[in-house]
């Protein structure tokens, strides 16, 4: 999932940096990663065919299941067990002095700037060798064990370097920007959300087309019969210009997908080859619907507008808090102000706690779009409520995804309804 994952690290750079929510997340239908299972799920329609073509079968199998529910357990505990790492590793950085450490080495530099851009790649490297082994752990190992894992370790490990080094390019923007602000304007919060709004158009416009496409191939749909269905159905959905891909997804992992990207003329919908290995035409047809619904309603500019307000909200909370931290504990820190690089560790800490703190607020948003383009789907892709109920189910099957999580973990951490509940509601709105 490494043109999901480029896309989220890019466009997540503010939060690496600074932001409090995570934009542009590329959309899909599926709840991200976790799971419980629940046998009134498991439809098991005998007059659906089970698929052939993937590595899966369909219905789930006893033994698929047992993992659903090993994979569920442990996603579960991997969120909390993240979070706090995601902590951990900055907090060491600073109290042992390093930050300071790195921030005199590359102060060596003259020029500001490159002094800068030093510093970031420095503590970048930093970090990315200390969260090296959970990294590996989680992405690679259990990936592996559960079966999504399509490449071999070098291959993998690859694109993860590839990641870090797009990440060290393009950070250095936010971030010199950051410092500067901070160091000439009370109110840098403010100047530095307006600021990243052109610098996340220009990201979503510039990843889709440049970044992407060096991780994976995007094409036209390989299945004209699919492809001529896909047209029709955008055009009755007023879409005249979609730019419909087939991205080759199953070069990294078997889990399948489908999102909604980019900014005029780079707004375009990708399907993943392991998706239309998977799903029927109407099931496809389903998935399309939902995501053209996020074209139309315009959900990538709602989803910009919500995570700028909370990075401005998150940035001004921490400017309440943050310089009294600082005066206590500078002599540790080994820096007396904020606008002195060496506290971008102290400033990761504070936005990845507000975040969490906002995460219920920004995935209700999220949620609620969700819904809308279900409704959307279900308007406009002619299929019944039984066949998208099917869909989800599929989804749940084939990605291991909770289909029915306990409610406080999708309030906290779904980005979509639980698939339990959009099978419900593709069922009951055939009915009305
Ligand atoms: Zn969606």
């Amino acid at each position: 999932m490494k043109s999901i994952a480029i896309v989220r690290i890019a466009v997540c750079l503010l939060v690496l940096l600074v932001a409090a929510t995570c934009l542009g997340n590329p959309d899909s239908l599926n709840p991200a990663d976790t799971v419980a299972v629940d046998t009134a799920v498991m439809t098991a329609d005998t007059t659906v065919a089970a698929a052939t073509t993937g590595d899966l079968q369909y219905p789930m199998d006893p033994e698929r299941q047992a993992q659903l529910v090993a994979y569920s357990r442990f996603n579960n505990i991997w969120r909390f067990v993240s979070f706090f790492v995601g902590l951990l590793i900055p907090f060491l950085i600073l109290v042992t002095g390093l930050s300071a450490k790195l921030r005199t080495w590359a102060s060596k530099i003259k020029i500001k700037f490159f002094a800068v851009w030093a510093f970031l790649i420095l503590f970048l490297l930093v970090d990315y060798i200390l969260s090296m082994p959970l990294s590996i752990y989680r992405s690679f190992i259990v990936e592996q064990q559960y079966g999504f894992m399509n490449q071999t370790f070098i291959e993998w490990l690859t694109e993860d370097m590839m990641n870090l080094g797009i990440l060290m390019v393009i950070g250095i923007i936010p971030m010199f920007f950051l410092y500067k602000l901070i160091n000439y304007m009370t109110r840098w919060w403010l100047a530095f959300t307006l600021g990243a709004i052109p610098f996340l158009i220009v990201m979503m416009i510039v990843i889709p087309i440049y970044i992407s496409p060096l991780f994976n191939d995007f094409g036209p749909l390989q299945d004209k019969a699919l492809e001529t269905e896909i047209l029709a159905l955008a055009e009755s959905a007023g879409i005249h210009d979609a730019d419909i891909f087939e991205v080759n997804a199953s070069k990294q992992s078997a889990k399948l997908n489908a999102y909604v990207t980019g900014m005029f003329g780079s707004k375009r919908i990708v399907l993943y080859d392991t998706l239309i290995r998977n799903f029927t035409t109407n099931e496809i047809k389903f998935v399309m619907a939902h995501e053209m619904g996020h074209y139309v309603m315009n959900h990538i500019w709602w989803g910009l507008g919500i995570a700028l307000v909370f990075m401005m909200l998150a940035l001004f909370l921490m400017d309440k808090m943050i310089h009294r931290v600082i005066k206590k504990f500078q002599k540790r820190f080994g820096f007396i102000h904020l606008g002195d690089m060496a506290s971008l560790p102290l400033i990761l800490i504070f936005v990845s706690v507000i975040s969490f703190v906002f995460q219920p607020i920004t995935n209700s948003a999220s949620r609620y779009m969700e819904v809308q383009s279900d409704t959307y789907g279900m308007e406009h892709a002619g299929i019944t409520g039984e066949e998208a109920a099917i869909a989800f189910d599929k989804l749940a099957v084939y990605n291991l995804s909770d289909p029915d999580p306990h409610p406080l973990v999708e309030f906290w951490f779904y980005s979509h309804p639980a698939l339990t509940k959009r099978m419900a509601f593709v069922r009951a709105w055939e009915k009305e």
